[in-house]
């Protein structure tokens, strides 16, 4: 089964891994406070279900 957090997806850098919700100064918007990744959401969502589509971190445990 294949579980991708909609809330986290859109607040995490695809770049460096960074998780806040500091990322989203505002809507539509991301900006990592961690290394200064900046990008529309939707594209940093993409990018981030596309990651744990292909690197599921519990794969091994199913
Ligand atoms: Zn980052």
């Amino acid at each position: 089964m294949v579980l991708v957090h909609p809330k986290n997806t859109s607040r995490t850098c695809p770049i460096c891994g960074h998780v806040a919700k500091e990322n989203r100064p505002s809507r539509g918007q991301f900006y990592c406070r961690a290394c200064g990744h900046a990008a529309p959401v939707d594209n940093v969502a993409v990018e981030n279900i596309h990651r744990a589509a292909v690197n599921q971190p519990n794969a091994a445990a199913n």
